[in-house]
């Protein structure tokens, strides 16, 4: 029975202990859209439109086996005047919080506030989409992707339809973060484990709301629908034609975007100007036309702007230096704002026509304008009239200047010790003294652009300006190529791995998703999706490690994506798209469950979760500092059973998901046994110091309970070959994951043998055949 857009059960039921409710069999229906719809596709699974506590026995189990692990970076809490309170050395705040349920407090608004970014942004989207196309326009994938929506199918029970379900949708989003978020509030919640779990309800959310959005804008923008073959396209710095006007788009929301496309579109103008961007707008706007360009990824947003290269910059959110509009001015172009999100101060001049908000951007040169057709017109426009004043601005000083603002450096270091990464520009300054660029141009490889050092040098000196002064002098050649992000993963691609993951055979997943804002990080990036391609791992990777993995090129000057298929398979470099497609990626794990091992995925959360955690092998990497977005994302795959490796900056989130490296133990559904096993996967989400190490934990961190012998050997084969490579010798502690003789790579034998003799390894009588953890 359904009562309008609520499910009418017994939420006793909903509340039992999962290992009571999982063989439950519910059919129901649910009434999405206009009309009541008899949904008889599978029947109802245990845990449809979750509520806070309702997958709680699924995340304590999680947590059980890997029990949070704490960093406080500040033993202070600040967050109500009844304090502030020192939480040090066991002592509790005012409202009787200790430390350790404050960290976890801590972590759970982080998520929060990333999953409401995802959650209003794709609100946003679908808003303005229903406006323009109507509540019933079509959710249609194509006939290569009948699930269509993973996430929504397991979280929320329903196949959504048409837009208007989309909507219904992000109700359930926006309830669950009203909760999550009132539960951080003074005098609430005082469990850390119960902190904890409201924290992987937030990251699925997150998941839930990104699979909302990029569905709605792959279906409203035809966007490509899982194309392998997506067009291989423009990105960097020397793609850009500067002859002609330059429009520069930097954030998430593809809709501003799509209207300047259009627009030079319908006025046959296409070739005139050139449109690109930075970070996930950059490739949104992509998947909507070939003729945009990516300019590149979020670490290098103060350089790619101080270069002055745009005419006009239209910012939308998420992402986006809160300076913006002091950096724009700077360059003489002019700023468009076109989110409630970000509005800058600035005047909102939307309710005027185009032709005069055209004249007020000339006279004040920035606005607000939340009309984001308008926006089409006006920016490009604009960007024609601001382009032939273009060629008398000077943004950037010439290399003898450089020299000259060298000079003025008193070497005082106050720039090294603000920098996040401690990196030489006292001795870059010192060397560029005397002409020498070597120390720029080294800077200008490893910087993210964060401007640290220049807001405290003492001297005022541009430090970014010059970086990228000598970085534009030494490195002509930006130009790299990268394929559209492609969407979702087609069922046919899932039944041709869904074996060879689950047993090992394909030895794993690697996701390399987030800012790569490290130093190096781009570099690093590249080099870590070429280790697991060569070594046929499937590589997937989304938003800015997309953009990241392409600014790298072999010495025939190809980058990976020319050398690489697009496709779902061994040895496949997949771009999904921005970071609203990184729910495709999950979205493939869960298919697996689902389209190869037939897991029933309606509102059967925790069986899905847990088929991932111990038999498909992926792992996700967040190579960079984490946003509150990122950290929304990696707590969500997490509750989906995904482990996850972040660089040394993902510790300041101030919690990791450790094991103590202990046997695990699991229950074999063929046999009923409950059984130690091998601690696989070792940690849910964990730091690697280096690039090196990160890339010995990525094949550690894909092996699986369910590995068969030789899908074990397969892994054990990589994790030994790798930690040999980078640190050469053997893993340290690789007889751990050495469950029988029959696990040890043929080619590896007498190696290996004496390594386990030595550490006096023990086989392992028994492995399960069919593991689960929920019992
Ligand atoms: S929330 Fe609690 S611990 Fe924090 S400042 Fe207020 S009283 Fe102190
Ligand atoms: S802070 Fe400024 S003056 Fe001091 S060493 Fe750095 S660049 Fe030179
Ligand atoms: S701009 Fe570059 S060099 Fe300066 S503080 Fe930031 S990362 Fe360090």
């Amino acid at each position: 029975m359904v009562m309008g857009n609520n499910i009418e059960m017994d939420v006793k039921k909903l509340l039992t202990p999962l290992v009571k409710m999982k063989n439950a069999n519910i059919s129901m229906s649910v009434k999405f859209g206009e009309a009541e719809e008899e949904e008889d596709w599978e029947p109802m699974g245990p845990t449809p439109k979750p509520k806070v506590p309702t997958l709680r026995h699924w995340d304590f189990k999680l947590l059980e086996r890997y029990p949070p692990f704490y960093m406080p970076i500040c033993d202070l809490c600040c967050l109500c005047t009844f304090g502030k309170c020192d939480l040090s050395r066991g002592k509790k705040g005012a409202c009787g919080l200790n430390i350790k349920a404050q960290q976890a407090r801590i972590v759970l608004i982080a998520c929060c506030i990333g999953t409401a970014c995802h959650t209003g942004h794709s609100r946003h989207l679908v808003h303005h989409l229903i406006e323009k196309l109507g509540k019933d326009y079509p959710i249609n994938l194509g006939n290569e992707i009948e699930v269509e929506a993973p996430i929504t199918r397991t979280v929320m029970g329903i196949r959504p339809k048409t837009l208007g379900d989309l909507e219904k949708i992000l109700d359930y989003c926006e309830e669950q973060i009203t909760h999550l978020l009132s539960a951080a509030h003074t005098g609430q919640e005082g469990d850390y484990l119960d902190f904890e779990s409201k924290a992987f309800h937030a990251g699925m959310i997150d998941d839930l709301a990104r699979e909302v959005g990029d569905i709605a804008q792959i279906v409203a923008y035809n966007m490509p629908k899982g194309d392998e073959d997506a067009p291989l396209i423009e990105l960097g710095f020397g793609c850009i034609d500067k002859s002609k006007p330059v429009i520069l788009c930097i954030g998430h929301n593809v809709v501003p975007g799509s209207y300047i496309l259009e627009y030079l579109e319908e006025n046959n103008m296409e070739d005139d100007v050139e449109v690109c961007g930075i970070c996930c707008t950059a490739i949104d706007i992509s998947r909507v036309s070939d003729k945009a360009k990516i300019v590149g990824p979020l670490s290098r947003q103060l350089m790619f702007v101080r270069s002055g290269v745009a005419d006009v910059v239209v910012v939308d959110e998420q992402c986006i230096r809160t300076d913006i509009l002091e950096e724009v001015l700077k360059t003489g172009a002019v700023l468009i704002a076109t989110n409630e999100k970000m509005c800058l101060g600035l005047e909102d001049v939307s309710h005027l026509s185009e032709d005069e908000i055209i004249g007020y951007l000339l006279r004040n040169r920035a606005a607000l304008i939340l009309d984001e057709e308008k926006v089409g017109k006006v920016a490009v426009e604009v960007a024609k009239i601001v382009a032939k004043e273009r060629k008398d601005r000077k943004t950037l000083p010439d290399l003898n200047e450089v020299v000259e603002l060298a000079k003025q450096c008193t070497e005082c270091g106050w720039c090294n010790r603000n920098c996040p990464n401690a990196f030489k520009v006292k001795e870059a300054m010192t060397l560029a003294k005397q002409g020498n660029f070597d120390g720029f141009v080294d800077l200008y490889k490893k910087c993210y652009s964060c401007g640290r050092c220049e807001t405290i040098c003492p001297r005022n000196l541009p430090i970014v300006s010059m970086t990228t002064k000598v970085g534009e002098a030494y490195y002509k050649d930006l130009k790299f190529k990268i394929r559209a992000g492609r969407g979702p993963i087609k069922d046919v691609e899932i039944r041709s791995v869904g074996a060879p993951i689950v047993f090992g055979d394909i030895p794993g997943v690697v996701a390399l998703v987030g800012c790569s804002n490290h130093p190096n990080g781009e570099e690093e990036v590249a080099l870590i999706a070429k280790e697991f391609l060569e070594r046929k791992y499937i590589v997937v990777t989304s938003g800015c490690a997309a953009m990241s993995i392409a600014m790298w090129k072999d010495k025939d000057g190809k980058t990976l994506y020319e050398k690489y298929p697009g496709e779902f398979r061994a040895g496949g470099l997949v771009n999904c798209g921005s970071c609203l497609s990184n729910c495709h990626i999950t979205g493939a794990a869960i298919k697996i469950a689902n389209i190869f091992a037939k897991v029933p995925l309606r509102g059967n959360y925790a069986e899905v979760a847990d088929y991932i955690l111990n038999k498909v092998g992926a792992v996700g990497v967040a190579w960079g500092a984490m946003s509150q977005k990122a950290a929304a994302i990696a707590t969500g795959v997490n509750r989906w059973g995904i482990p996850v490796i972040v660089g040394p900056h993902g510790a300041k989130y101030r919690r990791l998901y450790l094991s103590n490296g202990e046997k695990f133990k699991v229950k074999d559904k063929k046999t009923g046994e409950i059984l130690e096993i091998d601690p696989v996967p070792e940690h849910l989400i964990v730091t690697a110091e280096n690039v090196k190490e990160c890339i010995c934990m990525i094949p550690k961190l894909c092996m699986r309970p369910n590995d068969n012998p030789k899908g074990r050997a397969n892994k054990i084969y990589h994790y030994v070959d790798l930690y040999e490579k980078y640190f050469g010798k053997m893993p340290p502690d690789l007889e751990k994951f050495v469950r029988t003789e029959k696990d040890i790579p043929f080619m590896m034998k007498d190696k290996i043998m004496a390594y386990l003799e030595e550490k006096g390894w023990k086989p392992l009588e028994k492995y399960p055949q069919d593991p689960t953890i929920l019992y």
